[in-house]
């Protein structure tokens, strides 16, 4: 027997309340029993997107998410600056070549955030650029870009603020209206803990003036469609027949994130990184991203005599734990620990102290239990003493 867990940056596990529902009969999508559920997951959505704005649900995975933004709010020709420094950043200039944009690179060394002045720059370079793109966590460098200070230089120019929050929505701080982030995309098999399969895509006013100004050729993943079923039908609704299963176990999820409540589900998540982060820092190893790291995904620099792809193997068959190496430039550079989701403190704990022991048996010089410890005093300072109950309980 083995138990199965999923520590990777997406898909992440399932709680038991969106396992459930998975089971259950589907209602037909045009009644009023999903409307009416359909109805609660887009107000949920705005919650946990920080949004007053409309959050269109798509059926598509998350990258259809991206491309959808580059077809439906740019046209042929267009200019658009994407923000790299990793195989998702890359994949929004990819997407916009592919279809003919005019992508302006702002190149950012893997491993770090965006350099401001260089966005700056770029920004007062191309001031014809409509579309500024970015991401929240780098998922194959583990880092977490300044969406706060990128939305700023942003916001002062015609440009919309596009942004990939697939691997950070509901683990890290985003603040979509506050920050005026323009365009929030997000996937659900993360931080949103379902399958993957529906795209998230909220649209600030900024943002739907362009799309009513753009003429584009798209049809199934069209946002006017999609904005125009969500908003002007009686209930809210979608164009075609939707991942009737997806929504439904949104919807679960949905109600779990909000009942943890936002802030809280920030906290948590960046208590669990710094415990992984300290963890392997204490067992030798060294942070690929250590000055900007981000709450969903730690990637590790993989010792240079210790064989990656095998570690990853071992600790995923032997042990049960699904990790993940490095994705584009940082294959077998880089393992990377995935600590979002319906993720806790026990979870990392379990991880670390396999991770150590497959370390051991591969040769590198680990001292068994002290990345362990190292997570397990950061956790014992958020804590309260438990003597004084013992003591209370008379034992
Ligand atoms: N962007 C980021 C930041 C991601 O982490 C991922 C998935 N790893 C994607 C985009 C692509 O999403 P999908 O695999 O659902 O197409």
């Amino acid at each position: 027997m083995k138990k199965i867990h999923l520590m990777s940056p997406g898909p992440t596990e399932l709680p038991p309340e969106v396992l459930a529902v998975g089971s259950q009969q589907i209602p037909h999508h045009r009644t009023p029993v999903f409307r009416s559920i359909f109805n609660e997951v887009c107000q949920q959505l705005k919650i946990v997107f920080q949004t007053e704005s409309p959050v269109l649900v798509l059926s598509v995975g998350g990258t259809g998410g991206m491309e959808a933004c580059i077809t439906n709010l740019s046209k042929v020709g267009d200019k658009i600056i994407v923000i790299t420094g990793g195989v998702f950043g890359e994949r929004w200039a990819k997407i916009g070549e592919a279809f003919g944009r005019n992508v302006i690179r702002v190149i950012v060394p893997w491993g770090e955030a965006v350099d401001l002045r260089e966005l700056y720059k770029a920004i007062k370079l191309n001031p014809d650029a409509i579309m500024v793109c970015g991401t929240l966590v780098e998922t194959s460098t583990g880092v977490e870009h300044p969406i706060k200070e990128i939305a700023r230089l942003v916001a002062q120019t015609p440009a919309c603020f596009v942004l990939d929050a697939i691997s950070g929505i509901a683990a890290s701080e985003l603040k979509t209206d506050e920050w005026k982030v323009d365009v929030v995309v997000a996937g659900t098999q993360k931080g949103l803990m379902i399958p993957p399969g529906l795209s998230l895509i909220s649209l600030s006013e900024k943002a739907q003036r362009r799309l009513s100004e753009t003429e584009s050729d798209v049809f199934y993943l069209s946002f006017k469609k999609a904005l125009h079923s969500l908003l002007h039908d009686k209930n809210p609704d979608t164009p075609w027949t939707p991942n009737i299963s997806l929504i439904l176990q949104l919807d679960a999820s949905l109600k779990l994130i909000i009942e943890e409540g936002m802030e809280k589900v920030w906290e948590r998540h960046q208590l669990l990184a710094e415990a992984v982060r300290a963890g392997v820092v204490a067992m030798g190893l060294q942070l690929f991203a250590p000055d900007n790291p981000s709450p969903s995904v730690t990637a590790v620099c993989c010792p240079v005599e210790i064989n990656g792809e095998l570690l990853v193997k071992i600790i995923r068959d032997d042990w049960g734990i699904s990790i993940v190496g490095g994705q584009g430039d940082l294959n077998k550079k880089v393992f990377r620990i995935g600590h979002l989701g319906y993720c806790d403190r026990s979870d990392v704990l379990m991880t670390l102290s396999v991770l150590e022991i497959v370390l051991y048996q591969l040769g590198f010089p680990v001292h068994l239990g002290e990345g362990v410890a190292a997570a397990q005093q950061l956790f014992l300072k958020e804590v309260p003493a438990l003597v004084d109950k013992q003591i209370s309980l008379g034992v």
